[in-house]
C-alpha cells in the first residue's frame, strides 16, 4: 500500500494508475474490524481502494469529543498493510489540506438531519457533509462504502450525492459487532472496563425491541428500553426511536407499519462519557 498526506501526491497517484472503477472508504482513524470490512468490500468491488484518515473537526459540536477522540496512526496503518494491496492508498490529510480555509457551505437535508443524531448534535451533519464532499473532489470515487452502524449518516451521504449530482455508488456495509453484540466503534476503546464489561446491553435491548414491534405499542417499546439501559449502572439513555428506513422519520402510531418498507430501532446512549449508536432492521413477521 502506498501512504499520501496531500491532495496533491493522492490525485497524482489515482491519475497515474488510471484504472477503475476506483474505490473509497473514508475513516476517521481508530480502526477496527468494522472499518476493514468496509475496505475488503470496495476491494472486491475495485481494483484500486483508497482509505483516508481523518478526524473531521467540523463535525465535532462538543469540543471534549474531538479533543480525546482516538488516534492511532502507527496501529491503524500496520492493520491496513496487512489487508491492502501495493496500488492501493492511504490517504492521511491535515486539516489545512481539507480546508485551505473556513469551509461555510450550509447543506440543507431536511427532516434527515433533523431527527436522532442532528438533534442530538446540532451542525454533525452538515460537517460530515462538509468534509465527505471535499474527500470526494480530491479522491473522486467511482464507489464509496458507508457502515450500516451510522444509518442516518448513510442516507444522508445518499442524499448529499442525490443532491450534488455526483456519479458515485454507495455501498451500504453490514455492522460488525463484538461477541457481546455490542457494535464496534472507534469510541468501545475509551470505555472504562466496568462500562464495557455491560455494554452489550445495548444490543440485547434493541434485539428484543425489535422483536416486540408491531405487537406491543410504540411507547411500550420505549419504556421497556428506557427502563433496561437506564437501570444498567453508569448507563443512560439518549434516544430510542423506531424509525421508517427512508425517511428516518420516527413511527408514532401503533399500527403504521408497513409490509413494503423497511424499519429500524436506532438507539443512543451515553456509558460514562462516552456516547454510542446502534441501530437494528425490524422483521416484521
Ligand atoms: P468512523 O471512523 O467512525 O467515521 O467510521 C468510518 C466508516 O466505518 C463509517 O462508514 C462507519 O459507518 C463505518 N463503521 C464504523 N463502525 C462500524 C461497524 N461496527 N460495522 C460496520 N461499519 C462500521
Amino acid at each position: 500500500m502506498k501512504i499520501f498526506r496531500t491532495n496533491r501526491d493522492i490525485r497524482d497517484h489515482l491519475k497515474a494508475l488510471n484504472i477503475n472503477p476506483s474505490g473509497f472508504v473514508p475513516t476517521m482513524g481508530a480502526l477496527h474490524n468494522g472499518h476493514i470490512s468496509l475496505v475488503e468490500k470496495a476491494m472486491t468491488e475495485c481494483p484500486v481502494v483508497t482509505v483516508s484518515i481523518f478526524v473531521n473537526p467540523t463535525q465535532f459540536n462538543d469540543k471534549e469529543d474531538l479533543k480525546n477522540y482516538p488516534r492511532t496512526e502507527t496501529d491503524d496503518l500496520n492493520l491496513l498493510s496487512g489487508v491492502l494491496r501495493n496500488n492501493d492508498a492511504v490517504f492521511i490529510p491535515t486539516a489545512e489540506e481539507i480546508y485551505p480555509e473556513e469551509d461555510k457551505r450550509i447543506f440543507d437535508f431536511g427532516n434527515l438531519a433533523s431527527v436522532m443524531e442532528g438533534r442530538y448534535r446540532p451542525g454533525h451533519f452538515n460537517g460530515v457533509a462538509q468534509v465527505v464532499s471535499r474527500l470526494f473532489d480530491i479522491i473522486r470515487p467511482d464507489i464509496a462504502c458507508f457502515g450500516q452502524k451510522d444509518l442516518q449518516q448513510l442516507i444522508i451521504i445518499r442524499e448529499l450525492v442525490r443532491q450534488t449530482g455526483n456519479k458515485v455508488r454507495i455501498i451500504a456495509c453490514p455492522i460488525v459487532r463484538e461477541n457481546d453484540g455490542l457494535a464496534m466503534s472507534s469510541r468501545n476503546r475509551l470505555l472504562d472496563p466496568m462500562l464495557r464489561k455491560n455494554a452489550g446491553i445495548i444490543y440485547t435491548t434493541i434485539s428484543e425491541a425489535s422483536n416486540m414491534a408491531g405487537k406491543a405499542g410504540i411507547n411500550e417499546i420505549k419504556a421497556f428500553v428506557q427502563d433496561r439501559i437506564n437501570s444498567t449502572d453508569g448507563f443512560i439513555l439518549d434516544y430510542f426511536e423506531i424509525v421508517d428506513g427512508i425517511s428516518l422519520q420516527p413511527v408514532e402510531h401503533d399500527n403504521n407499519f408497513s409490509h413494503d418498507n423497511q424499519y429500524f430501532c436506532c438507539i443512543a446512549v451515553k456509558a460514562g462519557s462516552i456516547r454510542l449508536i446502534d441501530n437494528i432492521e425490524i422483521s416484521l413477521v
